[in-house]
Protein backbone atom coordinates (compact mmCIF):
# COMPACT_ATOMS: atom_id res chain seq x y z
CA UNK A 1 0.00 0.00 0.00
CA UNK A 2 2.69 2.46 0.83
CA UNK A 3 4.23 2.09 -2.93
CA UNK A 4 0.63 2.75 -4.09
CA UNK A 5 0.41 6.05 -2.47
CA UNK A 6 4.32 6.83 -3.08
CA UNK A 7 3.52 6.28 -6.96
CA UNK A 8 1.06 9.33 -7.11
CA UNK A 9 3.01 11.61 -4.39
CA UNK A 10 4.31 13.66 -7.69
CA UNK A 11 0.12 14.42 -8.45
CA UNK A 12 -0.99 17.20 -6.81
CA UNK A 13 -3.26 16.88 -3.70
CA UNK A 14 -7.10 17.66 -5.61
CA UNK A 15 -10.18 15.91 -4.89
CA UNK A 16 -12.43 14.60 -7.42
CA UNK A 17 -14.47 17.99 -7.48
CA UNK A 18 -11.35 19.96 -7.95
CA UNK A 19 -10.24 21.38 -4.70
CA UNK A 20 -6.78 21.90 -4.60
CA UNK A 21 -5.02 21.26 -0.87
CA UNK A 22 -1.48 22.54 -0.42
CA UNK A 23 0.20 20.17 1.35
CA UNK A 24 3.37 21.25 3.32
CA UNK A 25 6.21 18.97 5.61
CA UNK A 26 6.87 19.81 9.23
CA UNK A 27 10.52 19.27 10.17
CA UNK A 28 13.21 20.01 12.67
CA UNK A 29 16.28 17.80 11.34
CA UNK A 30 17.71 18.63 7.73
CA UNK A 31 17.37 14.92 7.09
CA UNK A 32 13.87 14.94 7.89
CA UNK A 33 13.84 17.06 4.39
CA UNK A 34 16.07 16.00 1.90
CA UNK A 35 13.24 13.61 -0.79
CA UNK A 36 10.46 14.35 0.34
CA UNK A 37 10.72 17.90 -0.59
CA UNK A 38 11.69 17.80 -3.88
CA UNK A 39 8.73 15.70 -4.86
CA UNK A 40 4.91 15.94 -3.61
CA UNK A 41 5.28 18.62 -0.82
CA UNK A 42 4.38 22.54 -1.34
CA UNK A 43 7.41 23.61 0.88
CA UNK A 44 8.01 23.34 4.59
CA UNK A 45 4.24 24.53 6.60
CA UNK A 46 6.87 24.49 9.69
CA UNK A 47 10.07 24.44 10.40
CA UNK A 48 10.69 23.58 14.45
CA UNK A 49 14.13 25.83 15.14
CA UNK A 50 14.08 24.22 18.78
CA UNK A 51 15.26 21.23 16.92
CA UNK A 52 19.08 22.55 16.21
CA UNK A 53 19.10 24.06 19.08
CA UNK A 54 18.86 20.67 21.07
CA UNK A 55 21.81 19.75 19.05
CA UNK A 56 24.02 21.98 20.68
CA UNK A 57 25.59 22.10 23.95
CA UNK A 58 25.34 26.16 23.83
CA UNK A 59 22.94 28.74 22.12
CA UNK A 60 24.16 28.62 18.28
CA UNK A 61 25.53 32.07 16.89
CA UNK A 62 24.38 34.15 14.64
CA UNK A 63 26.39 32.71 11.46
CA UNK A 64 26.12 29.06 12.95
CA UNK A 65 22.38 29.28 12.70
CA UNK A 66 22.32 31.35 9.37
CA UNK A 67 23.97 27.89 7.70
CA UNK A 68 21.29 25.44 8.98
CA UNK A 69 18.58 28.51 7.93
CA UNK A 70 20.01 28.45 4.78
CA UNK A 71 20.39 24.92 4.03
CA UNK A 72 16.73 24.49 4.81
CA UNK A 73 15.46 27.26 2.36
CA UNK A 74 17.91 25.45 -0.60
CA UNK A 75 16.73 21.69 0.50
CA UNK A 76 13.19 23.30 -0.37
CA UNK A 77 14.37 24.49 -3.75
CA UNK A 78 12.19 27.71 -4.10
CA UNK A 79 9.40 26.61 -1.84
CA UNK A 80 7.97 28.37 0.58
CA UNK A 81 9.26 27.68 4.50
CA UNK A 82 8.09 28.73 7.05
CA UNK A 83 10.50 29.07 10.13
CA UNK A 84 9.02 29.15 13.58
CA UNK A 85 11.28 30.82 16.54
CA UNK A 86 13.01 29.12 19.55
CA UNK A 87 9.67 27.39 21.28
CA UNK A 88 11.41 26.06 24.28
CA UNK A 89 9.94 25.83 27.44
CA UNK A 90 7.10 23.55 28.41
CA UNK A 91 8.32 19.98 27.18
CA UNK A 92 10.95 21.00 24.99
CA UNK A 93 13.87 21.32 27.49
CA UNK A 94 17.52 22.82 26.55
CA UNK A 95 19.96 21.57 28.60
CA UNK A 96 22.25 24.74 28.37
CA UNK A 97 19.10 26.84 29.61
CA UNK A 98 17.27 24.96 32.40
CA UNK A 99 13.90 26.01 33.49
CA UNK A 100 12.33 24.61 36.76
CA UNK A 101 8.69 25.50 37.37
CA UNK A 102 5.82 24.20 39.09
CA UNK A 103 3.19 24.23 35.80
CA UNK A 104 6.33 24.64 32.87
CA UNK A 105 3.01 24.28 29.98
CA UNK A 106 1.36 27.42 31.35
CA UNK A 107 4.84 28.99 32.01
CA UNK A 108 7.43 30.34 30.32
CA UNK A 109 7.64 28.94 26.90
CA UNK A 110 7.57 29.47 23.42
CA UNK A 111 7.71 33.75 22.57
CA UNK A 112 7.08 34.63 25.83
CA UNK A 113 10.93 33.55 26.85
CA UNK A 114 12.11 35.03 23.49
CA UNK A 115 10.73 38.45 24.11
CA UNK A 116 12.06 38.23 27.25
CA UNK A 117 15.39 38.05 25.59
CA UNK A 118 15.75 39.93 23.27
CA UNK A 119 19.72 39.34 22.68
CA UNK A 120 18.61 35.57 21.89
CA UNK A 121 15.67 36.77 19.90
CA UNK A 122 17.14 39.15 17.87
CA UNK A 123 20.27 36.66 16.81
CA UNK A 124 17.41 34.38 15.62
CA UNK A 125 15.18 36.86 13.76
CA UNK A 126 18.92 38.36 12.09
CA UNK A 127 19.80 34.75 11.14
CA UNK A 128 16.35 34.21 9.68
CA UNK A 129 16.14 37.01 7.44
CA UNK A 130 19.87 36.51 6.85
CA UNK A 131 19.35 33.35 5.14
CA UNK A 132 16.14 34.41 3.47
CA UNK A 133 17.54 37.68 2.21
CA UNK A 134 17.63 36.74 -1.65
CA UNK A 135 14.19 35.44 -1.98
CA UNK A 136 10.89 35.58 -1.01
CA UNK A 137 10.91 31.86 0.38
CA UNK A 138 10.86 32.60 3.89
CA UNK A 139 8.20 32.74 6.43
CA UNK A 140 8.82 33.82 10.25
CA UNK A 141 6.23 31.80 12.50
CA UNK A 142 6.10 33.10 16.58
CA UNK A 143 5.33 30.20 19.12
CA UNK A 144 2.40 30.56 22.10
CA UNK A 145 1.58 33.79 21.73
CA UNK A 146 -0.91 34.86 23.78
CA UNK A 147 -1.74 38.48 23.66
CA UNK A 148 -1.76 41.45 20.78
CA UNK A 149 0.99 43.11 22.40
CA UNK A 150 3.33 39.83 22.74
CA UNK A 151 2.49 40.37 18.44
CA UNK A 152 3.69 43.99 18.82
CA UNK A 153 6.59 43.79 20.19
CA UNK A 154 7.33 40.65 18.12
CA UNK A 155 7.05 42.55 15.18
CA UNK A 156 9.17 45.61 16.50
CA UNK A 157 12.25 43.35 16.67
CA UNK A 158 11.74 42.26 13.33
CA UNK A 159 11.64 45.71 11.77
CA UNK A 160 14.84 46.26 14.04
CA UNK A 161 16.62 43.22 12.50
CA UNK A 162 15.43 43.85 9.46
CA UNK A 163 16.47 47.54 9.41
CA UNK A 164 20.76 46.62 10.93
CA UNK A 165 20.87 43.81 8.18
CA UNK A 166 19.70 46.12 5.62
CA UNK A 167 22.20 48.73 6.45
CA UNK A 168 24.80 46.02 7.67
CA UNK A 169 24.88 44.49 3.90
CA UNK A 170 24.65 47.71 2.30
CA UNK A 171 21.87 46.14 0.20
CA UNK A 172 18.06 45.58 -0.69
CA UNK A 173 16.92 42.10 1.14
CA UNK A 174 13.52 40.46 1.09
CA UNK A 175 10.96 41.45 4.37
CA UNK A 176 9.63 38.40 5.66
CA UNK A 177 6.18 37.44 5.49
CA UNK A 178 5.35 37.36 9.81
CA UNK A 179 2.58 35.00 11.14
CA UNK A 180 1.60 33.17 14.62
CA UNK A 181 0.65 29.64 16.12
CA UNK A 182 -3.18 29.81 16.88
CA UNK A 183 -2.42 27.21 19.86
CA UNK A 184 -3.96 29.48 23.15
CA UNK A 185 -7.80 29.69 23.19
CA UNK A 186 -8.23 32.76 23.33
CA UNK A 187 -6.90 33.96 20.21
CA UNK A 188 -9.18 32.43 18.78
CA UNK A 189 -11.79 35.27 19.72
CA UNK A 190 -9.32 38.06 18.70
CA UNK A 191 -8.59 36.92 14.68
CA UNK A 192 -9.78 40.13 13.54
CA UNK A 193 -6.99 42.06 15.54
CA UNK A 194 -4.48 38.77 14.27
CA UNK A 195 -5.22 40.13 10.61
CA UNK A 196 -4.27 43.36 11.07
CA UNK A 197 -1.27 42.52 12.68
CA UNK A 198 0.43 39.65 10.53
CA UNK A 199 0.33 37.81 7.24
CA UNK A 200 -0.93 34.38 8.27
CA UNK A 201 -1.63 32.05 10.67
CA UNK A 202 -0.97 28.59 11.58
CA UNK A 203 -3.13 26.40 14.06
CA UNK A 204 -1.13 24.42 16.45
CA UNK A 205 -3.66 21.80 17.26
CA UNK A 206 -0.92 19.84 19.17
CA UNK A 207 -1.09 22.99 22.02
CA UNK A 208 -4.32 23.89 21.31
CA UNK A 209 -6.54 20.68 22.15
CA UNK A 210 -4.04 20.57 25.38
CA UNK A 211 -5.04 24.39 26.83
CA UNK A 212 -8.58 23.66 24.91
CA UNK A 213 -9.22 20.70 27.20
CA UNK A 214 -6.55 21.49 30.14
CA UNK A 215 -5.46 18.10 29.62
CA UNK A 216 -1.71 17.60 29.57
CA UNK A 217 -1.03 16.50 26.50
CA UNK A 218 2.25 14.32 27.53
CA UNK A 219 0.77 12.66 30.45
CA UNK A 220 -0.09 9.16 29.73
CA UNK A 221 -2.74 9.35 33.05
CA UNK A 222 -5.11 11.96 31.15
CA UNK A 223 -4.09 10.48 27.42
CA UNK A 224 -7.85 9.24 26.63
CA UNK A 225 -9.35 12.39 27.92
CA UNK A 226 -6.30 14.51 25.12
CA UNK A 227 -8.69 14.38 21.98
CA UNK A 228 -8.41 16.45 18.77
CA UNK A 229 -11.90 15.13 17.77
CA UNK A 230 -14.14 16.47 20.97
CA UNK A 231 -16.90 18.51 19.01
CA UNK A 232 -16.12 21.57 21.06
CA UNK A 233 -12.42 21.52 19.33
CA UNK A 234 -14.20 20.81 16.14
CA UNK A 235 -16.06 23.41 16.27
CA UNK A 236 -13.68 26.38 17.49
CA UNK A 237 -11.56 24.95 14.53
CA UNK A 238 -14.90 25.11 12.28
CA UNK A 239 -15.16 28.89 13.74
CA UNK A 240 -11.32 29.75 13.19
CA UNK A 241 -11.81 28.74 9.81
CA UNK A 242 -15.00 31.09 8.84
CA UNK A 243 -13.22 34.15 10.96
CA UNK A 244 -9.46 33.47 8.79
CA UNK A 245 -11.71 33.36 5.63
CA UNK A 246 -13.78 36.86 6.65
CA UNK A 247 -10.95 38.84 7.58
CA UNK A 248 -8.82 37.40 4.74
CA UNK A 249 -6.02 35.73 6.86
CA UNK A 250 -4.30 33.07 5.65
CA UNK A 251 -4.77 29.68 7.68
CA UNK A 252 -2.64 27.06 7.76
CA UNK A 253 -3.01 23.72 10.48
CA UNK A 254 0.16 22.16 11.26
CA UNK A 255 -0.79 20.07 14.82
CA UNK A 256 -0.76 16.02 14.53
CA UNK A 257 -4.11 16.12 13.59
CA UNK A 258 -3.20 18.05 9.84
CA UNK A 259 -1.63 14.49 9.19
CA UNK A 260 -4.28 12.18 10.18
CA UNK A 261 -6.84 10.95 7.69
CA UNK A 262 -10.15 11.45 9.95
CA UNK A 263 -8.76 14.76 11.35
CA UNK A 264 -7.57 15.86 6.97
CA UNK A 265 -11.02 15.05 6.24
CA UNK A 266 -13.14 16.96 8.67
CA UNK A 267 -10.31 19.84 8.47
CA UNK A 268 -10.84 20.29 4.71
CA UNK A 269 -14.51 19.98 5.30
CA UNK A 270 -14.25 22.82 7.18
CA UNK A 271 -12.70 24.63 4.35
CA UNK A 272 -8.86 24.55 5.61
CA UNK A 273 -6.45 24.32 2.22
CA UNK A 274 -3.49 24.23 3.53
CA UNK A 275 -2.39 21.11 5.82
CA UNK A 276 1.51 20.92 7.12
CA UNK A 277 2.37 17.23 8.77
CA UNK A 278 4.94 15.07 9.11
CA UNK A 279 7.04 13.30 6.22
CA UNK A 280 5.44 9.92 7.26
CA UNK A 281 1.74 11.20 6.61
CA UNK A 282 2.58 12.94 3.31
CA UNK A 283 1.74 10.32 0.29
CA UNK A 284 -0.76 8.68 2.28
CA UNK A 285 -2.88 12.10 2.48
CA UNK A 286 -2.10 12.80 -0.39
CA UNK A 287 -3.47 9.58 -2.11
CA UNK A 288 -6.54 10.05 0.52
CA UNK A 289 -7.42 13.46 -1.16
CA UNK A 290 -7.65 12.39 -4.44
CA UNK A 291 -10.27 10.18 -3.87
CA UNK A 292 -12.85 11.95 -2.01
CA UNK A 293 -14.67 14.73 -2.96
CA UNK A 294 -14.72 18.00 -1.13
CA UNK A 295 -18.61 18.57 -1.24
CA UNK A 296 -19.64 15.07 0.10
CA UNK A 297 -17.46 16.11 2.77
CA UNK A 298 -19.50 18.78 3.98
CA UNK A 299 -22.82 16.66 4.82
CA UNK A 300 -20.07 14.46 6.65
CA UNK A 301 -18.81 17.39 8.99
CA UNK A 302 -22.05 18.40 9.73
CA UNK A 303 -22.87 14.98 11.07
CA UNK A 304 -19.45 15.52 12.99
CA UNK A 305 -20.16 17.98 15.13
CA UNK A 306 -23.82 17.33 16.62
CA UNK A 307 -22.03 13.98 18.09
CA UNK A 308 -21.42 13.72 21.64
CA UNK A 309 -17.88 12.70 21.68
CA UNK A 310 -14.37 12.35 20.02
CA UNK A 311 -15.00 8.69 19.90
CA UNK A 312 -18.22 8.92 17.77
CA UNK A 313 -16.08 11.12 15.46
CA UNK A 314 -14.12 8.79 14.83
CA UNK A 315 -16.62 6.31 14.20
CA UNK A 316 -18.54 7.98 12.22
CA UNK A 317 -15.90 8.96 9.88
CA UNK A 318 -14.00 5.62 9.91
CA UNK A 319 -18.07 4.43 8.49
CA UNK A 320 -17.49 6.41 5.68
CA UNK A 321 -14.10 5.33 4.81
CA UNK A 322 -15.67 2.04 4.76
CA UNK A 323 -18.26 2.70 3.19
CA UNK A 324 -16.25 4.26 0.28
CA UNK A 325 -13.75 0.84 0.03
C1 LIG B 1 1.26 22.36 17.98
O1 LIG B 1 1.26 22.74 19.16
O2 LIG B 1 0.27 21.88 17.40
C2 LIG B 1 2.51 22.44 17.20
C3 LIG B 1 2.52 22.16 15.90
O3 LIG B 1 3.65 22.79 17.86
P1 LIG B 1 4.50 21.75 18.72
O4 LIG B 1 3.90 20.38 18.52
O5 LIG B 1 5.89 21.88 18.25
O6 LIG B 1 4.29 22.28 20.12
MG1 LIG C 1 2.90 23.86 20.01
Amino acid sequence: LQNRYAQELNLPAETIDGKRIHLYLNAGLLSSLESEIAEGSDGVGLYRTEIPFMLHQRFPSESEQVKVYRQVLEIACGKPVVMRTLDVGGDKPLAYFPINEENPFLGWRGIRLSLDHPELFLVQLRAMIQAGADSDQLHILLPMVSSLDEIDQAITYLEQAYFELKSDLGKDIFRPKIGIMIEVPALLYQLAEVARRVDFVSVGSNDLTQYMLAVDRNNPRVSTLYDCYHPGILRALKRARFDCWQYHLPVSVCGELAGEPIGVILLVAMGYDQLSMNQGSLARINYLLRRVSHSDLSELLEMALTLSSGQEVRELVREYFESRE
